[in-house]
């Protein structure tokens, strides 16, 4: 094994990492992190560290870590046929499984899936499908998209510009002209603390209108959102709020890309979030839990609506012009059908609603009532704390004093991952299915813990 010491400098020397400071980690203020192993919610690093991790990587390993069916689907693929294309009607067993058994779970109304690498690529798909549909229908001016404010589809030029962070904008020239934002459906950050969530669903509704007749409804094509917002800060929608943005959609004729990347396969204790919120998706977005991060692969979900104008599109216009060279890999789709297999078999997506439930009781109880805990919330396993300098006020604390990177670094110094979310002092927490609750308890034991240590 290389000596620690080589690895950091290689690491520093030759290693651009995503989503990272990169002047402070070329410098040595960062510490070079190297996971070597993992099984159910464990990760261990090169020296030994264990850590459970209850943010499940990057909310994708949702089997747990280690799973040899999984290995072995992946690996026999490899032997047998490591990579034939997609395009011009080829296929493997493996895609075409995946495609059966994706479409078998899938809300009502949805026709095929298109099979790509990750969540950023597939959301890039959407949006050229919407533009495509438009364009066949005769509605060339009908080609803004509607994202929210802290959802996040992707950090690609469109996908980074539907992203409604700043980072993902701030000296990248984004978002680009074709997308424009909306509010996020985030209660507790309400302007008016007594309106009810029903009240305030119908003004995110409302103000989503406005926007719509501002710009001219001629020229909205789609609207995307996260049924669960996630990076933003894990807000799950106040009450009425899917109905509500739904039927404002379907009066301008605006298509709507359900972004499941996270939600997908189990995380909120439903197959879907779609079926979940009672969404009634033109798009879902797949990816994560496709195949639980085992191997790279997203997908696209189309409706029966949109299917039909993309067949008219092509019998017009001949083969559709998009596709990756990897689109349907054979050994992600392997990964897939593995991973949606064991899905089943260990009844993982009723344990994820069942645990999501515990994971947010404990942190309730735990935390709810401390003068710096703002909210405790959550849908499945997807939860957050949000930590707020006075309470009553909802007033947050000086984003230099990076109150929420402390308690992620205190836990983790407890041997608990928990994520930091980029905007706010929130942490996030949406670790593997299998977690029992002997695991749940000890993520609540760290982060009350680690609250104490930091405030
Ligand atoms: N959409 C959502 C909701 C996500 O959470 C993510 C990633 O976290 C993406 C899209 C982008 O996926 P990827 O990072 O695989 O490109």
């Amino acid at each position: 094994m290389l000596q620690n010491d080589q690895i950091a400098l290689w690491d520093r020397e030759s290693f651009f990492h995503p989503s990272t400071h990169l002047a402070m980690h070329a410098r040595g203020e960062t510490p070079s992190r190297v996971i070597r192993t993992g099984s159910g919610v464990h990760i261990e690093d090169r020296d030994g560290k264990r850590m459970l991790d209850a943010f499940a990587g990057l909310y994708c390993v949702n089997v747990g870590y280690g799973r040899p069916e999984i290995a072995e689907a992946i690996a026999d693929q490899a032997r047998e046929l490591a990579y034939y294309h997609a395009y011009v009607g080829h296929g493997t067993e493996a895609s075409i499984t995946l495609a059966k058994m994706v479409m078998d779970r899938a809300p009502a109304g949805m026709s095929k899936v298109y099979f790509g690498l990750s969540g950023s690529d597939a959301n890039e798909t959407n949006i050229k499908l919407v533009w495509y549909y438009n364009n066949i229908l005769g509605r060339p001016e009908k080609k803004k998209i509607i994202s929210r404010w802290r959802g996040y589809h992707g950090s690609g030029l469109m996908t980074g510009s539907l992203t409604g962070l700043e980072l993902f904008h701030k000296k990248f020239d984004l978002p680009l002209s074709q997308v424009i934002h909306t509010e996020a459906p985030y209660y507790y950050r309400r302007e008016v603390w007594e309106l009810s969530e029903a009240a305030f669903s119908a003004q995110c509704a409302a103000r989503l209108e406005e926007l719509i007749l501002a710009e001219g409804p001629d020229t909205i094509a789609a609207f995307i959102g996260e049924p669960v917002l996630g990076t933003g800060g894990i807000v799950p929608p106040p009450a009425g709020y899917w109905p509500a943005i739904q039927a404002v959609l379907r009066k301008y004729d605006i298509l709507l890309i359900a972004d499941e990347v996270v939600t997908g396969f189990g995380r909120l204790g439903s197959m879907f979030g779609s079926a979940h919120y009672g969404i009634f998706p033109d798009f879902i977005t797949i990816a994560k839990g496709l195949t639980s991060a085992y191997a790279p692969l997203s997908g696209s979900i189309v409706s029966d609506r949109v299917w039909k104008v993309l067949e008219q599109g092509t019998d017009e216009n001949g083969p559709i012009g998009h596709g990756w060279t990897y689109s349907a890999h054979p050994i992600g789709t392997a990964a897939g059908v593995a991973n949606l297999k064991l899905i089943d078999d260990l009844g993982l997506v009723e344990k994820a609603g069942r645990m999501g439930q515990a994971l947010k009781k404990g942190l309730t109880q735990a935390l709810a009532e401390h003068p710096n805990v703002g909210d405790v919330r959550g849908e499945g396993l997807m939860c957050a704390v949000e930590f707020v300098e006075n309470r009553a006020a909802r007033r947050m604390f000086d984003p230099q004093r990076k109150v929420g990177p402390a308690i992620a670094a205190r836990m983790s110094e407890l041997g608990v991952i928990a994520r930091a979310m980029p905007q706010g002092d929130i942490i996030g927490y949406a670790p593997p299915f299998c977690i029992t609750q002997d695991e749940v308890d000890t993520v609540v034991a760290a982060t009350a813990d680690a609250v104490k240590a930091v405030l």
